[in-house]
């Protein structure tokens, strides 16, 4: 079954073409400026040059008709007739309470979708748009929706419920809900394949580390605790968002900014690496800048170092221990300095670390010492695949 995934934001959309039969990528792109001026595709077929063109693209429909018309194309495109595409599978950011895993799409999902947008006001609408296309250009091909929220809706109410009175969890589903956990996912089960034990039998910590951040508590291969909250804001200190914050803190910028939206601006766009260290939100230039001797580069990389040690320990304390911790994304997968500072000085819970075998970026490998009594990981992520595999099973299951 060949399956098309497809991450649609509000002004972009992301695609892979995959063959399911032997999980290969034939083809992928990006289309950028959706609705803007300047609006372009770049794609990629699996063994040639990417090939990009400006060309206008007034909506999302406009962009979803010519990915499928290029994944056709004789020279660029990779299937003969759109008769072979199996189906589409999409990232949805939020699937609230009501989407506990992925499902195969159909009218009262789209509703399910639409009902919560209020928690999810920017990305949701986005990921709508793309869905709604699809259905529109490819009316006889199933859809699926992959939600970033769902692999946390196993967490008990001790892990979700935030510390307010109860009636604005029951009439505001104020909660915690968690994201990336495709991701976390994906890479808690491959770190079981990989070491070739029963993800049941484990107690993992998966440390999902880009310019957004969260880590997980993965307990019997279920979500047992999460760091972002009910939206993405909480937990770490990341690119440009501020982490955990006393309420006090919002509370003395709301007084100070006088508005909602510039308090938001402020601890989502101007925080984090960013805001501590006045030089950048990519943690490659933080490091260079501390290493150079910049004092507030020096303490953002620090608070985020300890914030990841913070989680590990407390997760480990949460799930009664931990057996595997897994790094992965942008910084998890390339930041050799970063993943040896987290695991430095960790020997106290059975971490033994070892420098030469973390000596190395986006691969599969074990860089804990082989006598650690916790294994200590890198597996890359790869949503798109773990969103095509579940698209694939949910046709099937449905005998589409
Ligand atoms: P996103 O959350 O946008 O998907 P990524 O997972 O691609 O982001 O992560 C991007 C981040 O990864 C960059 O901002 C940078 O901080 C970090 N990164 C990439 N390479 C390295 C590296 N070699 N060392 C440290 N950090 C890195």
């Amino acid at each position: 079954m060949k399956i098309l995934v497809l991450n649609c934001g509000s002004s972009s959309l992301k695609y892979q073409l995959i063959d399911m039969d032997g999980e290969k990528v034939l083809a992928k792109g990006l289309v950028e400026r959706i609705g803007i001026e300047g609006s372009r595709i770049k794609h990629t077929k699996t063994g040639l040059d990417a090939v990009t063109r400006e060309v206008p693209f007034p909506d999302h429909s406009a962009a979803i008709k010519y990915v499928l018309d290029i994944l056709v194309d004789p020279e660029f495109g990779v299937l003969k007739s759109l008769d072979e595409l199996g189906a589409t599978g999409h990232r949805i950011v939020h699937g609230g309470e009501k989407f506990t895993k992925s499902v195969l799409v159909t009218p009262e999902v789209v509703k399910g979708i639409e009902e919560v947008i209020p928690l999810a006001p920017l990305h949701n609408p986005a990921n709508l748009m793309g869905l709604k296309a699809v259905m529109d250009v490819l009316p006889d091909k199933p859809n699926v929706v992959v939600f970033d929220t769902a692999f946390h809706q196993t967490m008990p109410p001790k892990a979700y419920i935030y510390g307010i009175p109860y009636e604005y969890y029951e009439k505001d589903r104020i909660r915690r809900y968690g994201f990336h956990g495709t991701s976390h996912g994906y890479v808690a089960h491959r770190a079981a394949e990989i070491l070739g034990k029963d993800i049941k039998d484990l107690k993992i910590v998966t440390c999902h580390l880009g310019n957004g951040s969260s880590i997980t508590a993965v307990d019997g291969g279920k979500c047992v605790d999460t760091s972002m909250g009910m939206g993405t804001g909480e937990g770490l200190l990341m690119g440009t968002r501020s982490g955990n914050v006393d309420p006090l803190v919002m509370i003395t910028l709301m007084e100070k900014l006088g508005d909602a939206e510039k308090v938001s601006e402020v601890v989502h766009k101007k925080s984090g690496l960013l805001g501590v260290s006045g030089v950048s939100s990519d943690l490659r230039d933080v490091e260079e800048a501390a290493e150079k001797g910049c004092e507030r580069s020096k303490i953002a990389q620090d608070i985020l170092i300890t914030g990841v040690k913070k989680y590990i320990a407390s997760y480990a304390a949460e799930m009664g221990g931990v057996d595997v911790v897994v790094f992965t994304a942008g910084i998890g997968e390339n930041g050799i300095t970063f993943r040896e500072a987290v695991c430095k000085d960790m020997e106290f819970m059975g971490i033994k670390f070892d420098a030469e075998k973390n000596n190395c970026r986006g691969k599969e490998v074990v860089i804990s010492a082989p006598d650690s009594k916790v294994t200590v990981m890198v597996v890359p992520t790869d949503e798109e695949m773990a969103i095509a595999r579940d698209t694939k099973k949910c046709v099937e299951e449905a005998g589409k």
